[in-house]
């Protein structure tokens, strides 16, 4: 299967300021990254708060511009589309933010939110065309009946039934890539399998490749079963593989860690109890990581080698770790 999308050795490195007359400080929230999704693959992104998953996500939507390395689409670098197969590319990678009043615009009804880019990207050849369209979108994120829907304003919302009208806005324009930014965190417990059987289905249907940006290890795990998992720390990847297998049998040390913390009753996460704690709590600034490997000021296994050298990711039973343990 090809791969849709990519990011080729990716650094984003923001600048901070602390105060008007401070010193200017530079961190990296993505650090030499390199992940390709393949057409109808999910792909979970795992972390901390604050570990660069949602600035990876920005890249390969091409919402910001990488420092350094290459965003591909199709094989092509995104920062070089002009025209044409800019709009493509605009068309087909698409986002479905944690917080969907951030996406819909409360001043128009949610009729005039769906038919333009249905219009725009053709479609829809007529407004009739487009007004029944966007019914068939509702009906497929459970909004019966449309009509109900059309003449409302985001006001007359519920949170669930606004981000199920985010999920029917991005995925009107039929992309090929989809960003979920913790889509079903703001939502109550009861309302996220179902928004996630939603998305799954609707993956399934239009063979949409996925980047599922999550905190949840448990999350991650129901919506990328068939798909793969990476674990994300201080902008690097440092685990990635078959989610049963990275969840069931970690190999990263701060994979151990985080699913060590998972508070879910899960006879399977409570057998691996056994795993390690960190030896601090602290998280280090991004501002001046540690030297060597990042982990190594909380991993439980950090030795000397750790704090001299980066680890790379390499290949370890059939997956990716980057830790001087391999
Ligand atoms: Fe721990 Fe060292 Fe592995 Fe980093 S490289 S995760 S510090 S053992």
């Amino acid at each position: 299967m090809s791969v849709t999308i990519e990011a080729r050795e990716v650094t984003k490195i923001f600048p901070v300021a602390k105060g008007i007359f401070s010193k200017k400080h530079y961190i990296r929230a993505v650090d030499r990254v390199s992940l390709g999704i393949r057409e109808n693959e999910i792909v979970a992104l795992v972390g901390e708060s604050g570990c660069g998953k949602s600035t990876l996500g920005r890249l390969l939507l091409g919402l910001i511009k990488p420092t350094e390395g290459k965003i591909l689409y199709m094989g092509k670098d995104i920062w070089s589309l002009k025209g044409r197969e800019y709009e493509e590319f605009r068309r087909n990678a698409q986002l479905i933010p944690q917080d969907p009043y951030s996406a819909l615009n409360p001043m128009k009804n949610i009729l005039s939110q769906l038919t333009p880019p249905l219009l725009k990207y053709k479609i829809a050849r007529n407004r009739k065309e487009a007004v029944k369209r966007a019914a068939e979108l509702l009906e497929l994120v459970g909004l019966v009946p449309p009509e109900d829907f059309f003449k409302r304003f985001t006001c007359r919302l519920s949170g669930g039934q606004l981000q199920r009208i985010s999920i029917a806005r991005a995925i009107s324009v039929q992309p090929k890539f989809i960003v979920a930014d913790e889509a079903v965190s703001m939502l109550d417990a009861s309302l996220r399998i179902e928004i996630l059987d939603i998305l799954l289905n609707l993956q399934r249907k239009f063979k949409t490749a996925y980047l599922f940006i999550t905190h949840d290890l448990a999350i991650a795990r129901y919506f990328a079963r068939e798909g793969r998992t990476a674990i994300m720390y201080l902008g690097n990847i440092v685990e990635i593989g078959e989610t049963e297998n990275v969840i069931q049998k970690p190999l990263h040390p701060y994979t151990q860690v985080l699913i060590q913390a998972v508070p879910v009753p899960d006879p399977d996460l409570a057998a691996k109890r056994g795993l390690p704690k960190l030896r601090s709590l602290e998280i280090p600034s991004l501002i001046n990581p540690p030297p060597g490997c990042k982990f190594n000021t909380r991993c439980p296994y950090a030795e000397k080698i750790c704090e001299e050298k980066v680890p790379e990711l390499r290949e370890v039973k059939g997956r990716l770790v980057a830790c001087h343990l391999y």
